[in-house]
């Protein structure tokens, strides 16, 4: 695996490399790898003929420093995975060279980076906007991989993709899991056995609203989430919605085409989100 550290040098392989008739897949991570990001890798081998990771844990989109602070950084280990995981090149810049100066950033995304997520993480999404614009202009991929994990992040690229124009497609990936349920995350480390055992419980509420989707009305489903997630001690719930999966706007029937639950709660200290496509 070929490891740059420099935006021009990544870029000159990788426009040589599509110069030879390479086609790149691209996963953009902050690192502390897990299965999740390892599929994202096999997802991107099988799609295009050369497999490209990058590992930047980006300030800008953190709105609490002791989240940044704590955010694992195991980048040997992490090497060591890409490698068995024969991507074939990892983009590892530091900060310094993806903010060389003190740039200013906003990009209209007509309030998606205002609701769920946004509301509760103010700014993030304006955040990962910015790298993930610049991360896209060394790389230039032909397809970009994410994970449906964090759905609203993929919308909102995918909105800045469209506005820009920037020539990527994008492919949203599946959410890969712990035997419990518990969706894999970076910050899964940081829970005690206890919490990780707590934290499956987030995941039988989004299971049971796609259970009970076709027999109960939508407000009666997730009222029943909420009521189960805050019945267990250790679950602090921060959101459960139920939501139209084109614009994440809020739903009541289910006239919506498309139809999506979310959540996100604090397990002790970790802050977790999950969702599950109810149709
Ligand atoms: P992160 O390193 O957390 O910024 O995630 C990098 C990419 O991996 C994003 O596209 C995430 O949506 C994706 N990802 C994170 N966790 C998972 C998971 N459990 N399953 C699939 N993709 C994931």
């Amino acid at each position: 695996m070929k490891i740059f550290t420099t935006r021009a040098d990544a870029s000159a392989y990788l426009n040589q490399q599509k110069n030879a008739g390479k086609t790149i897949g691209y996963v953009a991570t902050m690192g502390a790898l897990h299965k999740g990001h390892h599929s994202l890798i096999n997802i991107a081998k099988k799609n295009t003929s050369l497999a490209v990771c990058s590992i930047f844990v980006n300030p800008t989109q953190f709105n609490d420093p002791k989240d940044l602070e704590n955010y694992p950084r195991p980048v040997e280990t992490d090497i060591r995975i890409l490698e068995n995981a024969k991507c074939d090149v990892l983009f590892l810049p530091d900060e310094g060279e993806m903010y060389p100066g003190n740039e200013k950033w906003h990009i209209e995304l007509n309030g998606l980076d205002k609701i769920l997520e946004g509301a509760h993480r103010p700014g993030h999404y304006q955040g990962v906007t910015q790298i993930v614009k610049k991360l896209l202009e060394v790389i230039k991929p032909d397809v970009a991989f994410f994970g449906q994990k964090d759905y609203q992040q993929f919308l909102i690229i995918s909105k800045m993709v469209k506005k820009l124009r920037i020539p990527v497609q994008l492919v949203m990936c599946p959410i890969v899991r712990e035997d419990n349920g518990l969706a894999m995350s970076s910050r899964n480390v940081r829970l005690s056995a206890a919490e990780r055992q707590k934290s499956a419980y987030l995941f039988k509420a989004l299971e049971q609203a796609k259970l009970n989707f076709n027999s109960k009305p939508v407000g009666q489903i997730k009222e029943d989430a909420i009521t189960y997630l805050n019945g267990i001690e250790g679950i602090e719930l921060e959101y459960f919605e139920i939501c139209n999966a084109i614009n994440l706007q809020s739903v009541i029937t289910k006239r919506s085409k498309n139809i999506i639950a979310l959540v996100a709660a604090r397990v002790g200290k970790i802050r977790l989100i999950d969702n599950i496509m109810l149709r």
